[in-house]
């Protein structure tokens, strides 16, 4: 295609991220940010407090977390912090540049991310407009020495020498060019839906992911590029949107990205870049059509945060939207992340479907109804492998 499938209807504004719910969940009580974000945004205080209380108790040593839980989340998810520093994510560009055909490299750059663990990965433009305005998380270092958090600071205060963006400065990612990444998660896991075990398949994909995109960035580096890596400890750039442009799929009525191989079943990263690249087109494979007549992601969602009603437009694009409260809000009552939707959704579960359902429109209703049939219209969550009893 030669657009993405998105409609934009109006002028399109940078996403903030000390919006994100993950980043206002972070917020220390009475700190500098939690009382300028809340004087800013007074309607938001009491839900904000609710969900970092939540999800806070729930981690709390004393909580509903068991040992064995917390050390699978820290085993996945730890290590990622460490590859989001600043240094890793970016850093000195190699003086000499290497002077290779944009379609030369680009094939390059595809094989090498396969061969270091993506399963996808695709070229396009990087749009200003998913850049974001402000920096939102407080990766490395807090003002308090005492707070429990489930994704904690590495240190307390500013280290000496923290060169990165804090909590609130402007966002500036002037690249041209964004590689999008595709890493598959375990279906059989993510099927337990909302355990520690599916939580673990999250971060084990985002970890892998992390690691990819990092290891990317540093290569086009030492090749005399700029380039800098974007993956869940360390955004620059709404990834989502990102991907779409590049062509690995359409965004989906549950707020993923479905992928023509994939389904939802993937976590994404991206790196940015000035290197010259041949790019790869957006692509069509008939999503908006086909979650128009699905919804089971609605029926199945345990919040009801996926909606049943039309399109909206979000900062200057008419899209379906998620009630990120709700979600986040169930995810911190388990524990863990959720996934139902992402299992649930036709997409993910059957290759005939995403095969049929690409090449024969007419078809779509009928395989949905085919999938309720042959897997159930609700989520039944698988049980968990032997390893992890
Ligand atoms: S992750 Fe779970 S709670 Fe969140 S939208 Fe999907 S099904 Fe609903
Ligand atoms: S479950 Fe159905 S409606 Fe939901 S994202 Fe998947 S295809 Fe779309």
């Amino acid at each position: 295609m030669d657009r993405p499938t998105y409609e934009i209807v109006g002028e399109l504004s940078r996403f903030d991220e000390r919006d994100s719910l993950f980043s206002r969940e972070r917020l220390i009580p009475s700190s500098p940010e939690e009382q300028a974000y809340h004087a800013a945004h007074p309607e938001l205080s009491e839900i904000d407090r609710r969900i970092a209380a939540f999800i806070q108790a729930v981690n709390q040593p004393e909580g509903s977390t068991s040992q064995m839980d917390a050390a699978l989340y820290n085993a996945t998810f730890g290590p990622i912090v460490g590859l989001a520093l600043p240094d890793i994510v970016d850093g000195e560009v190699a003086v000499t540049r290497a002077e290779v055909s944009p379609a030369a490299m680009a094939a390059r750059i595809k094989a090498l991310a396969r061969r270091l663990g993506a399963d996808d990965v695709r070229i396009g433009p990087l749009n200003p407009a998913w850049v974001y305005s402000h920096r939102g998380t407080p990766p490395f270092f807090s003002d308090s020495d005492h707070d429990y958090r489930p994704n904690p600071p590495h240190f307390s205060g500013l280290p000496e020498g923290y060169r990165d963006l804090q909590w609130g400065d402007p966002v500036e990612i002037p690249h041209r060019y964004a590689i999008a990444l595709a890493f598959a998660q375990d279906r059989d896991l993510l099927s337990t839906g909302g355990t520690p075990i599916s939580d673990f398949e999250v971060g084990r994909a985002y970890a892998l992911a992390a690691l990819v995109a990092t290891q990317l960035a540093a290569y086009v580096r030492a090749l005399g590029w700029p380039a800098r890596a974007h993956h869940l400890r360390n955004y620059g750039v709404a990834v989502v949107p990102v991907a779409i442009d590049a062509g690995l799929g359409e965004l989906g009525r549950c707020g993923y990205l479905i992928h023509p191989r994939l389904g939802t079943n993937l976590r994404l990263a991206c790196v940015t870049t000035d290197l010259p690249l041949v790019l790869d087109p957006p692509v069509d494979l008939g999503i908006q059509d086909f979650c128009a007549k699905c919804g089971k992601c609605i029926t199945n969602c345990p919040a009801g945060a996926i909606s049943q009603g039309a399109k909206v437009v979000v900062r200057g694009v008419r899209k379906w939207k998620i009630d990120p409260v709700k979600c986040l809000l169930y995810w911190g009552h388990l524990g863990s992340a959720c996934t139902i939707c992402q299992t649930v959704c036709p997409w993910s579960r059957s290759r005939v479907v995403r095969r049929v359902s690409m090449h024969i429109p007419f078809a779509r209703r009928f395989l949905v109804w085919a999938d309720n049939l042959v897997y159930g219209a609700r989520f039944r969550p698988a049980p968990p492998p032997v390893w992890s009893r």
